[in-house]
């Protein structure tokens, strides 16, 4: 334990452990599960989840089955609790979710945009205002997931779409805060501001290796690579359970690298780009169909459904280029998520067979697994979930949501609740 010295930074301390500890295991284990886990004595766990259920941060549930004897609790999100909004911004639609601890979202919107920054994030921005009208104080704060490198503070660039340098959080408008952090996984700093945490501006597919680490198939693995394909791809190094940013945020382009041979010009301005030669507009480029600028996502779908030819082609140059970043990287396990899964499942064959040969011999014998997200499409809005939870979930966050929670006015009609449902192919997270 560190820096704790006085009996009440000790139990603000632990208030943060046991939140995360709920948390991240989905609000699946139970309340004396918990305090084994976290080496607390009994009395001090009920001190704590009576003050926790006091704050409406937490709700115990009986647990669904249990041994003979004693019933037992499990400790999960309070009805009135924080709620982080997610949203995973495409290059042709975007998705809203509110997310309570533990995981579990309810899709808020999900609508068509023209690709325009303004028509983006104007539209977003109005959606994110309403609902943290409707829901008050029990929104955390924003993560936004958006398909482009991203600097510090929210400056995103989407080379497909023509964005250069938009300032995301200006964009969303006054009702979305200051930003605090912009490199996914990193240290929080910086103020607390308004509705607890400042939005929280990140890349698509790290914060999808966010999620892989937290709650998918990277959990408990030191070194893993994360591929994320949409209309191209983009890939990131998760070490630890942190995807590598780079200095400034804008590390972890590995679909801007010319793993393939290819020597096409890459809207990035660079040429041969791995990220041409792999996605939708790669599916849409090998039928002849028009591609490019975000378009075309049914089209794609239909190609990855129908035409094995192109779908081979493109799981060829995704396991090309997986042989060239494992080659540097030797990570345990690489993951692919969005279309990743699907290339995986129709073309796996024809995935590995390109990849074998472009391997270092010495790492042959003993390859890195390569498997689908079992968070599928939903990694980028989870990762952006995550990185909300982290920004709250310090002594100083739960503080301020003490101070926003005067215990008059409990049932005024902000405080109304969300009605739940799951993603769509959701499972239980
Ligand atoms: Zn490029």
């Amino acid at each position: 334990m560190i820096g704790a010295t006085t009996s009440g930074e000790l139990r603000a301390h632990n208030r943060v452990r046991l939140l995360r500890a709920v948390h991240d295991c989905g609000a699946t284990r139970t309340r004396s599960q918990l305090t084994r886990d976290l080496s607390l004595a009994r009395g001090t766990a009920s001190v704590l989840v009576a003050g926790l259920a006091e704050d409406e941060l937490l709700h115990e549930e009986p647990a669904r089955e249990h041994a003979r004897g004693r019933p037992t609790q499990v400790p999960g999100p309070h009805p009135r609790g924080p709620l982080a909004l997610a949203v995973d911004v495409r290059e042709d639609a975007w998705e809203l979710a509110a997310c309570e601890l533990g995981g579990r979202t309810t899709v808020l919107g999900l609508e068509p945009h023209d690709g325009t920054p303004e028509g983006a994030l104007g539209s977003l921005g109005d959606a994110i205002a309403t609902h943290r009208r409707r829901l008050g104080h029990r929104v955390i704060g924003v993560g936004v997931a958006l398909a482009g490198p991203v600097r510090h503070g929210g400056l995103v660039d989407i080379a497909h779409l023509g964005w250069r340098s938009v300032d995301v959080p200006q964009l969303l408008g006054p009702d979305v805060e200051r930003p605090i952090v912009g490199l996914v996984g990193g240290p929080v700093v910086g103020p607390i501001v308004g509705p607890i945490v400042g939005p929280i501006v990140g890349n698509d597919t790290a914060f999808a290796a966010l999620a892989e680490a937290r709650r998918g198939r990277l959990r408990g693995v030191r070194v893993g690579l994360h591929l994320h394909v949409d209309f191209d791809l983009g890939g990131v190094l998760v070490v630890e359970g942190r995807p590598l940013g780079g200095a400034s945020g804008m590390g972890a382009e590995f679909g801007h690298m010319p793993l393939t041979g290819g020597d096409r010009l890459c809207p990035c301005g660079a040429i041969g780009c791995w990220g041409m030669d792999v996605g939708a507009n790669a599916l849409l480029r090998h039928v002849g169909l028009a591609y490019g600028g975000g378009r075309g996502r049914a089209q794609a779908e239909q190609v990855l459904a129908t035409s094995e030819e192109a779908v081979a082609a493109n799981a060829r140059a995704l396991g090309r280029g997986v042989a060239a970043l494992v080659n540097a990287h030797d990570p345990e396990v690489v993951t692919l998520s969005g279309h990743g899964v699907e290339l995986y499942e129709r073309a796996g064959q024809a995935l590995l067979d390109s990849c074998g040969p472009g391997l270092m011999a010495i790492r042959r014998d003993h390859p890195p697994t390569i498997e689908g997200s079992p968070l599928g499409w939903r990694g980028a809005l989870l990762g952006a979930m995550e990185s909300v939870f982290d920004a709250f979930l310090t002594p100083e966050g739960l503080e301020k949501w003490r101070e926003n929670h005067p215990d008059q006015g409990r049932d005024t009609p902000e405080r109304q609740n969300v009605t739940h449902s799951t993603l769509k192919g959701a499972k239980p997270l």
